[in-house]
């Protein structure tokens, strides 16, 4: 149960009916995985710790550059090339000292183990690596929530593919074989801070409100209610919209078929 200083810290989520007191007990025994700790990666561990989410693992291989402080908001001038990962998790654990921390300091692949995990959330910023992401969460039964942002764009989908059958998976819609070059990362292309932000807030949304499905938590209230699984949410920033998509199973998808 939640301690005086729990109700305290978490005292503006758990006044809504939606959460409670055993919503926030959920959260604080949840784990989750969070791969890549750069511009998504940040933002979204950040809130991930700030809601009180008790498992945090943060893998990421990369190094600190000056090139990444326009977006990647826990490091500063002073943590050139230091571990990303680290440094994030040090941000992490100085906000909420009482949740368990981890840092990975490995790229993580198609060997990395997941089975601990409730939730994957999808942070990095390569191809190969979402690949590699989306055919551990399948073999694994896991919920995967996928994010990616360049330029002034951004995309977010949740994938439940080894739960349902019928549920599609990444590479359903982003067939490795079609793949092209148009999936560049921030360094080659370009990215804004706020995009990234906002990604990973909707990101942690999602991540927070999967928690609750999985554990059949207040299934009537609407935050509850609905999956993003089966859909895609797009941002556009020159446009100024975001959009939801429905997506299909690829009944000839080489992963989930
Ligand atoms: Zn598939």
């Amino acid at each position: 149960m939640l301690d005086e200083n729990d109700l305290k810290r978490y005292a503006s989520q758990l006044i809504m009916p939606e959460i409670e007191e055993e919503g926030q007990s959920i959260l604080l025994k949840s784990k989750v995985l969070i791969i890549g700790a750069g511009g998504l990666g940040n933002p979204t561990a950040i809130y991930c710790s700030a809601a009180g989410i008790g498992y945090i693992d943060i893998c990421d291989h990369d190094n600190i550059e000056l090139s990444n402080l326009n977006r990647q908001i826990a490091f500063s001038i002073n943590n050139l090339g230091l571990s990303k990962s680290t440094k994030l998790r040090d941000y992490c654990l100085n906000l909420n000292p009482n949740l368990k921390i981890k840092s990975i300091v490995n790229k993580f692949d198609n060997k990395f183990p997941i089975d601990k995990y409730d939730i994957i959330i999808d942070c990095s910023d390569n191809i190969e690596t979402k690949y590699n992401a989306n055919l551990s969460a399948h073999k694994n039964d896991k919920t995967l929530i996928s994010a990616s942002a360049t330029q002034f764009e951004g995309q977010l989908a949740v994938f439940k593919s080894g739960k349902f059958k019928n549920s599609p998976c990444y590479e359903c819609i982003f067939p490795q074989n079609q793949h092209q070059d148009t999936n560049l990362n921030c360094r080659e292309v370009g990215i804004i801070g706020p995009v990234t932000n906002l990604i990973s807030s909707l990101q942690v949304t999602e991540t927070i409100r999967e928690i609750f499905i999985q554990n059949s938590f207040k299934k009537e209230k609407s935050f509850t209610k609905n999956s993003l699984a089966g859909n895609l949410l797009l941002y556009d920033c020159i446009k100024q919209e975001i959009t939801k998509i429905k997506i299909k199973k690829n009944l000839n998808c080489n992963i989930c078929k």
